[in-house]
């Protein structure tokens, strides 16, 4: 089912990768020049679409985000609390203009935006994601890759990125896409999954104690459906090579309320997750940065 393997690191064109987790469901490997962290080989974009549009097989593989979407629409929720903070962020450097919110989904971020003034834009390759967005929220939403997507140059003032990037075949053609496509001084906005986290050392440290046996914690960490595994540093590579200076980071741990697990396991990962903000080592990233 898999192929794309890659000998050539996408960020910084070496070829010295080496392996570095072989997991039940994937393999990882590393680039030894760079750092960069990725899935090799990828899963196919056949395998992806298949996921992703089966709601049944996406539960079967990934049980705990059974729920994940279903707290969108509590205007209360930790979601709709990260999202308006966001947009006042953003505010900061732009008041208003056009914003583009690449891998949309249903199109809460952009209900959002619009109601603050944004004229907003959207793109997902979900149909069935798209026509939600269009039957609840009138938004339109263009239903295709990024990649193959048609729009004008310097044209938007703000672009958003929400767990997008991490599940492209090459990060670095969006992002120089994407800098094509804002305005000079327009901000970038990219939120990812960080590995440079807490939760990872520890997965990794149970993986190593138990020689590699118990490895369903780490490799929770790195899923077969995101290609690139970022760490700040990586991800900072990327922005500043496509022409982005990085201006914010704000870093943020999974909101437990969107899990489906045991309530032991959520005592455990609101402890873990605990430490990890004292030790601003949270497992997920949002990076604000201004095209060059
Ligand atoms: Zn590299």
């Amino acid at each position: 089912m898999r192929k794309a393997f890659s000998a050539i690191c996408d960020l910084c064109g070496s070829g010295n990768i080496r392996p570095l987790y072989n997991f039940k469901f994937s393999k990882v490997a590393r680039c030894l020049n760079c750092n960069l962290i990725f899935t090799n080989p990828q899963t196919t974009e056949e395998e992806m679409k298949r996921i992703f549009s089966s709601k049944e097989l996406c539960n079967k593989l990934f049980p705990e985000l059974k729920n994940y979407d279903e707290c969108f629409e509590k205007e209360k929720s930790s979601v709709a609390r990260t999202y308006n903070q966001i947009l006042k962020e953003i505010e900061t450097y732009k008041k208003k203009g056009r914003l583009l919110d690449i891998g949309c989904g249903r199109g809460e971020f952009l209900d959002r935006a619009r109601k603050k003034g944004w004229e907003v834009y959207g793109l997902d390759f979900s149909q069935p994601s798209a026509h939600y967005a269009k039957k609840h929220f009138g938004i339109e939403v263009l239903v295709s890759n990024f990649e193959k997507a048609n729009f004008n140059e310097n044209f938007f003032d703000v672009v958003t990125m929400w767990d997008y990037l991490e599940h492209t075949k090459k990060p670095s053609l969006i992002l120089e896409k994407a800098a094509k496509s804002i305005k000079k001084d327009g901000i970038l906005v990219v939120a990812s999954p960080n590995l440079d986290s807490l939760l990872e050392i520890t997965a990794k440290f149970i993986y190593r104690i138990s020689f590699g046996k118990v490895e369903m914690p780490l490799a929770k960490q790195y899923p077969f459906t995101h290609h690139y595994h970022f760490t700040l540093e990586t991800l900072a590579k990327y922005l500043e090579k496509c022409g982005f200076k990085i201006i914010k980071v704000i870093k943020e741990n999974t909101h437990l309320e969107r899990l489906n697990l045991t309530f032991l396991n959520k005592l455990v990962l609101a402890f873990i997750f605990r430490l990890s903000k004292l030790s601003a080592r949270q497992n997920r990233m949002i990076i604000f940065a201004q095209k060059n």
